[in-house]
């Protein structure tokens, strides 16, 4: 059954809800025909940075859209090495200044020095953000000199001896495990770590099984995390772009559903974001009814693909 108030959703109580940051405590809901499961979901969005005019337009359309749903963020991923370092941070200047939700980028380890994060989070202070989504990041073949982090808790921590509470933190995730944990049970102690070093609120890897996420969310409160651990969610629309990304990242495609799709693929797009509005809308509703408060969508760039999931959770 869904939450039936705002104010005391399993998630927050599961969370210790008190200790919630303010910003997390009510989105500003100022449109009437927001629906009642939209007051009470709290929705994120997820943007890569655009290299063209073009794409930096189309993207400015996508934010200025999902503005209408309230967000509490919108986030702007960093590509490791620091390969879109002046576009991460040109995004997010501009949707900062653009004035909808706030802003914040992910920064990653891979390359980075401390002088060089420093730098950064300074010229992010300069621009009034305060949220940060914290990341080891993915080594770009052909390029990697390790830099002066190996894990993201290490990221976090110098982060909090630096800059103290000034951002809130945003770390990762994975229901269905890291691809390169050394087991399960290693993986959530690593996790662990991370929480431990100051993150304020995690956000999952994307998985199609809810069942892997209550799991998850049952094993980090036993081992005493407390922060919200906020679903990721990836609208299906293009199932050989979804195939490569599950691959690389280990977010697993059930078999029911990955037949399906490679059918359709080549033979019937519209029926293809069909079933997938359908199951990831499901998906949403399960985690929704299991008490979750709030989803983060991995956009794409792209708005109506998120609006539509959202629009079938009234
Ligand atoms: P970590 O938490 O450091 O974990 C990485 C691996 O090392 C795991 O297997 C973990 O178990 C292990 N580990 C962690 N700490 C230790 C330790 N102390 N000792 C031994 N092993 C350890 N990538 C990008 O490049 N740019 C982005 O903008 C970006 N945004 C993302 C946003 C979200 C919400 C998510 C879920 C992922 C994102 N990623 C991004 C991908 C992410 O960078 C990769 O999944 C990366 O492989 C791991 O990053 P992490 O921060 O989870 O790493």
């Amino acid at each position: 059954m869904a939450p039936t108030s705002r104010t005391t959703t399993a998630t927050e109580l599961d969370a210790g809800a008190s200790d919630l940051p303010a910003r997390n405590a009510e989105a500003p809901r100022s449109d009437a025909s927001l629906t009642s499961s939209e007051i009470m979901t709290k929705y994120s969005f997820e943007f890569f940075p655009p290299r063209t005019d073009k794409g930096r337009e189309n993207l400015q359309n996508t934010w200025r859209k999902l503005a209408v749903h309230a967000p509490e963020y919108f986030s702007v991923t960093f590509g490791a090495g620091g390969s879109t370092m002046e576009g991460t941070f040109d995004t997010v200047k501009a949707i900062s200044e653009d004035g909808g939700a706030a802003a914040t980028p992910h920064i990653s380890c891979i390359s980075a020095t401390r002088e060089g994060v420093n730098g950064l989070l300074q010229r992010y202070r300069e621009v009034g953000i305060n949220r940060l989504v914290v990341l080891r990041g993915d080594v770009p073949s052909g390029m990697y000199s390790p830099g002066e982090f190996r894990y993201a808790n290490e990221l976090v921590s110098f982060i909090r001896a630096e800059h103290g509470q000034h951002f809130h933190i945003s770390v990762a995730a994975y229901p269905e495990v890291h691809p390169q944990a050394k087991s399960a049970s290693e993986d959530l102690d690593n996790f662990v770590r991370k929480v431990e070093a100051g993150a304020d609120v995690a956000i999952t890897q994307y998985f199609f099984n809810a069942d892997g996420y209550f799991d998850f969310l049952q094993r980090a409160r036993q081992a005493g995390v407390n922060i919200p651990i906020v679903p990721g969610i990836m609208p299906i629309t293009n199932y050989a772009q979804l195939a490569r990304f599950s691959d690389a990242c280990g977010a697993e495609i059930p078999r029911w559903l990955r037949l399906q799709l490679a059918d359709l693929e080549s033979r019937d797009a519209a029926a293809l974001a069909e079933l997938g509005q359908r199951v990831v809308s499901e998906l949403c509703q399960r985690l929704i009814a299991g008490g979750v408060d709030e989803l983060h969508f991995y956009t794409l760039n792209k708005a109506l693909p998120s609006q539509q999931i959202i629009a079938q959770l009234s």
